[in-house]
């Protein structure tokens, strides 16, 4: 049986239309003989919607907090009828959907009692999105005789207890998977399942974090497993850079593993971080495909990528980031002194992105988040501390960029008008980041995109398109 894991992201399944695209692409997989497994995100913004819901409540603002879920309510309610038409199943369906708000509102009506949103209680109303979605997907896809059937993912997707960022428990999902997944396939059933959420081994809904659809859609890919990850979205693959900052970018046509989930991590939000984890540790290739132009074959994301004669292969840009300077007048590499350093980090569970140290001072680069003072007031105890928010790193990753001299150079030519707060080319053979202002990110990700893709290489790029693009 040649199993498939479908993931469709947000805009996907974001109205009727999409979600009837999204089905004839699967149709179109079972079709081939294919068994698909389909994980699918919330609608579009529905997770940005649920989260100012909580935050409203959480404020005592119970009004505009049941009014957001009112407009979520009827969203669904409104999709669910344009493509479900046999009576007992929209129903039975609309009888779902009330349900589940209903049971929202009284979380959104105690948090505005008591006034306290904890990660868990965020965890449990952003899970709603997709605990809805996916059963609306189920039973539009019935409508269009796809034999699907909805699961419940927090059946399978057990994780530990870290709401918000939960850590997935991979031999437990296996388990399940061939418990409740595995008996649906064989009988030539297509399961649908909620990207994202979770829960823990009690039974209480977790999340894998923002984005973290992706990273179902590799782990059930891993536990089944399946031959191929396809990872269903709004652009044709993955892109030279976002094309949101340039519309010209092209589509990487093969990517390896590793180039992949560094740009991942380093903010290309096409797929999650921890996505490709799961597909490397079984060797199943990921594909990044667009639900709005499936014929596209989309980015083959595979464990070793064939060379490419240009040196860059994409250029990722993560922002809301703070640089965190630590300066010392005893010598920063004495024995013992990085560690205290790093230990403070730890303590709060703050990543680090980016480090560089010189004898006296260390600068570190992290998300900007709401620790940052405390952590600051910490390492304050060991040296003089300086710390400001508003940066962004850029990543150009491609492989063997250390191997080619001159390409620093080159890159910083590029951007010669932007002032570079931080440099790093060490640590990874395939990356070379460094730190900017927030407001000069856009502006550098041109610049370096007009420089380095001027002439890809035809056998990792998709030049036709750019062809396309000049020639209309
Ligand atoms: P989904 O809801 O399908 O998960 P996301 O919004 O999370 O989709 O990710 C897709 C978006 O990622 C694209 O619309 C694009 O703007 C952005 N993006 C950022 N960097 C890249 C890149 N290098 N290639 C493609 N898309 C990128
Ligand atoms: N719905 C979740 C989010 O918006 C997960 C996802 O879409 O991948 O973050
Ligand atoms: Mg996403």
């Amino acid at each position: 049986m040649s199993m498939v894991v479908m993931k469709f992201g947000g805009t996907s399944v974001e109205d009727p239309a999409a979600i009837g695209r999204t089905a004839a692409i699967v149709a179109g997989r079972v079709a081939l003989g294919k068994t698909p497994v389909v994980v699918v995100s919330a609608m579009a913004k529905v997770t940005d919607q649920l989260l100012r819901a909580g935050a409203a409540a959480a404020l005592g603002d119970r009004t505009g907090a049941l009014a957001i879920s009112s407009r979520l309510r009827a969203r669904h309610r409104d999709t669910a009828c344009a493509l479900v038409k046999n009576p007992a199943d929209i129903a039975d369906l609309l009888n779902f959907i009330d349900l589940k708000f209903d049971s929202l509102d009284e979380v959104l009506r105690g948090l505005a009692a008591i006034l306290e949103l904890t990660p868990r209680i965020s965890d449990l109303i952003v899970s709603y999105g997709e605990r809805v979605s996916s059963r609306i997907v189920a039973a539009a896809f019935r409508e269009l005789s796809i034999a699907a059937a909805h699961v419940d993912a927090r059946e399978i997707i057990i994780t530990d207890s870290q709401f918000q960022k939960a850590i997935p428990l991979d031999a437990l999902i296996e388990k399940r998977a061939a418990e409740k997944l595995r008996p649906l396939t064989n009988q030539g059933k297509v399961p649908v399942m909620g990207g994202f959420i979770g829960s823990n081994e009690a039974g209480i809904t977790t999340t894998l974090g923002r984005g973290g659809s992706d990273f179902t859609g590799a782990l059930i890919g891993g536990a089944l497993p399946a031959e191929a990850i396809e990872i269903w979205t709004d652009v044709d693959g993955i892109m030279t850079t976002d094309p949101r900052i340039c519309p010209d970018a092209l589509r990487v046509k093969v990517i390896s593993f590793e180039e992949a989930a560094e740009l991942a991590y380093f903010g290309a939000k096409v797929l999650h971080p921890a996505t490709i984890l799961p597909a490397v540790k079984k060797n199943i290739p990921v594909l990044v495909l667009n639900s709005r132009n499936a014929s596209n074959e989309g980015t083959r994301i595979i464990s070793l990528a064939p060379h490419c004669k240009s040196p860059f292969k994409s250029i990722a840009v993560k922002k809301k980031l703070s640089i965190i300077d630590v300066v010392a007048s005893r010598m920063l590499m004495t024995h013992g002194y990085l560690s205290e350093v790093f230990a403070i980090f730890d303590k709060f569970q703050c990543p680090v992105d980016m480090v560089s140290t010189s004898e006296v001072s260390i600068s570190l680069t992290v998300d900007s988040n709401d620790k940052l003072p405390a952590i600051a007031a910490e390492l304050g105890k060991l040296a003089d501390v300086k710390y400001e928010g508003k940066k962004a790193l850029i990543c150009m990753v491609g492989e063997d960029i250390r191997g080619q001299n001159g390409m620093a150079a080159q890159v910083f030519n590029a951007i010669r008008h932007i002032n570079v707060r931080m440099i790093s080319q060490g640590a990874s053979e395939i990356n070379m980041s460094f730190m900017i202002e927030e407001d000069d990110a856009e502006e550098a990700v041109r610049a370096l995109h007009a420089a380095f893709f001027q002439h890809p290489d035809p056998a990792i790029f998709d030049v036709g398109a750019r062809k396309k693009l000049v020639d209309s």
